[in-house]
């Protein structure tokens, strides 16, 4: 799967790549050994700073033209073909990036609120920043924004 770098101006976009599985880092204040050092780990930039081409020779670069962030998703979806990986969808911790690992019911029940707990049947924990998941976290709207966008992605 294609990982990315994405400047701070993206973090909508972020997010949004995020609940497809992708692996997304911010770039801190853009100093250019950052840049360089995420381009050579492989990672794809995301930028809406035009001027970014000159990073081509050193990789991927993507220039994002869109201010909507659905239409940035849409951007990055159709530019670089990304292939739709369901099983991956709601994989990662929305706010730091991290892939969510499976917890035990009995595991969840200090850290969801009581209804919650007796509602749902699967958990799943950020191990680096805690946060419990639960099918209902990831609402059924946002699902229902994803999938209005990917269907226009042709
Ligand atoms: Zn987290």
């Amino acid at each position: 799967m294609e990982r990315f770098a994405v400047d701070r101006m993206l973090g909508k976009l972020a997010k949004w790549l995020r609940v497809l599985g992708y692996d997304v880092i911010y770039l801190r204040q853009s100093g250019n050994a950052e840049i360089l050092s995420r381009l050579q780990e492989g990672r794809i930039l995301l930028t809406r700073d035009s001027r970014a081409g000159s990073w081509h020779k050193h990789g991927k670069v993507f220039v994002i033209s869109a201010n909507d962030p659905k239409e940035q998703l849409r951007e990055v979806v159709q530019g670089l073909s990304l292939s739709r990986m369901d099983e991956a969808f709601f994989s990662r911790c929305l706010i730091c990036n991290h892939l969510l690992s499976t917890v035990s019911r009995e595991d969840a029940r200090e850290d969801v609120p009581e209804y919650i707990w007796q509602t749902h049947q699967q958990f799943r924990r950020c191990e680096d920043c805690g946060k419990v998941y639960w099918s209902g976290t990831h609402s059924e709207k946002m699902r229902q924004r994803l999938e209005a966008i990917l269907a226009d992605c042709k």
